[in-house]
């Protein structure tokens, strides 16, 4: 059985006293039957790891090396050293703003494993690729490149994030979604076998909201959520957490 999950990404959003979120949240969910990961900006990682065991963190990014000289990066080692369990990897914004390719993210993938954080590695086509009936060939292509051998439940997550969703408002039919899962889970499982494929949670991220949470949760293969706009809030989050707990 897939323990769910609902990952909020705060991305270049949160200071200091951001972290009440965080408390808010934490006070909220106490005894929380999923998962619950909050990726706040790497200023606030060690500040957030003070707070309590109930809220899982994550790094947004890490580098593909540990050490050396990659000014302004972080490392996999510093997330953790910082109290993160997990990492993103791949987020569309990182794949188009820093032109990371899945080879990149697969080496991050890769790193994030040796430190001993789970990787959330985040696939999904564009508008684009969508309309020309590209969808299967993209993320069976992500996967194959972006997820190394070795990949299990414990060390792996995957973020279905359609491009065009993220931070839109839209957000993809909900056979579309059931569909795009359904595939991921079988890619999964013809590259690293059906007990891994089982085993590895698929997350859908791309405008989630308090009103969208609980049907996108009903959704065959959908094992939770990696949320963006709706995670700055710990009322917001709060509600697709307990969605989630119901579905
Ligand atoms: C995201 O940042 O991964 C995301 C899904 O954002 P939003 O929920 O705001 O669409």
């Amino acid at each position: 059985m897939r323990r769910k999950m609902a990952a909020g990404n705060w991305k270049m959003n949160g200071l200091a006293e951001s972290l009440d979120e965080i408390s808010a949240l934490t006070a909220l969910h106490q005894n929380a039957t999923v998962d619950i990961v909050i990726c706040p900006p790497a200023t606030l990682l060690a500040a957030a790891a003070e707070i309590g065991d109930a809220i899982m963190l994550g790094g947004q990014d890490c580098h593909e090396n540990n050490v050396g000289a990659h000014t302004g990066d972080i490392s996999a080692a510093m997330l953790a050293d910082a109290g993160a369990q997990c990492v993103l990897v791949g987020h569309s914004e990182r794949r188009i703003d820093h032109a990371e390719s899945s080879a990149v993210v697969r080496a991050k993938t890769n790193t994030a494993w040796h430190t001993g954080l789970t990787a959330i590695v985040c696939i999904g086509e564009t508008k684009k690729q969508r309309e020309k009936g590209e969808t299967n060939d993209v993320l069976a292509a992500q996967i194959t490149a972006s997820v190394p051998q070795g990949a299990n439940g414990l060390n792996t997550v995957i973020a279905y994030e359609p491009v065009w969703a993220i931070g839109t408002g839209l957000t993809p039919t909900e056979e579309q979604i059931a569909d795009a899962h359904t595939f991921i889970r079988d890619h999964l499982a013809r590259r690293h076998g059906k007990q891994v494929a089982e085993s590895i949670r698929i997350l859908y991220g791309g405008s989630v909201k308090p009103d969208n949470a609980e049907a996108i949760f009903e959704l065959p293969n959908v094992d939770g959520a990696l949320v963006g706009g709706a995670s700055l809030k710990a009322e917001d989050f709060s509600i697709i957490v307990t969605a989630l707990e119901g579905a």
